[in-house]
């Protein structure tokens, strides 16, 4: 069974690829960045308590995500993607943890490369349909930051691990989709 996390910047392509993950290997995908917009429009209480986090471009606070994960892993038995998580190195440390409670651990992290231009070129094409309110170019400056100081070094956490399988994120979708069902089967 496999636990995969996608890891990248905000605009890397995570959501595009972990469709294709998903269908390929069988796995549930779990998003926290769509947990937290549901919750937000839902209006729960937690959604009214995150949104101008979110909408600033912070990371909301760990304890509201790593619950979300823990109950994601235990319903789905069949394995799962993490996208979106982990966002920061006590995550990634949360996640082993969460993981090994149920008897699991991961398989790989699947990183995406792509440079800061085209990440913030795609954000803002995507705003133009997404519809998200941290699409602008004010709020994506913010994520950049945040992914700089507080996710990459996630990355460095899994290549310590062995885990991490870097993929060049520029190209056509169904070229990096290739690149990635290989890197995974490889292992
Ligand atoms: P995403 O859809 O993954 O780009 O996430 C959108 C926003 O949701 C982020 O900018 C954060 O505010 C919040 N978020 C998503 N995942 C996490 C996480 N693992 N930890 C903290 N905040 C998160």
């Amino acid at each position: 069974m496999m636990n995969i996390v996608i890891f990248g910047a905000p605009g890397a392509g995570k959501g595009t690829q972990s469709d294709f993950i998903v269908n390929h290997f069988g796995l549930r995908h779990v998003s926290t960045g769509d947990l937290l917009r549901k919750e937000i429009a839902d209006q729960t209480e937690l959604g009214l308590k995150i949104k101008s986090i979110m909408d600033a471009g912070h990371l909301v606070s760990d304890d509201i995500v790593d619950q979300m994960i823990d109950r994601a892993i235990a319903e789905s038995p069949n394995g799962t993607l993490f996208d979106g998580y982990p966002r920061n190195v006590a995550q990634a440390e949360n996640l082993d943890r969460m993981l090994a409670s149920h008897g699991r651990s991961l398989t790989c992290m699947v990183q995406l490369d792509v440079p800061r231009e085209e990440l913030i070129r795609r954000i803002l094409e995507r705003a133009k349909v997404s519809g998200r309110s941290d699409d602008n170019e004010q709020t994506v400056k913010g994520r950049l930051l945040e992914y700089e100081s507080k996710t990459l070094p996630v990355s460095e956490y899994y290549a310590k691990q062995g885990k991490r399988l870097q993929i060049d994120g520029m190209g056509k979708i169904e070229d990096i989709s290739a690149a990635i069902i290989t890197a995974i089967e490889k292992l």
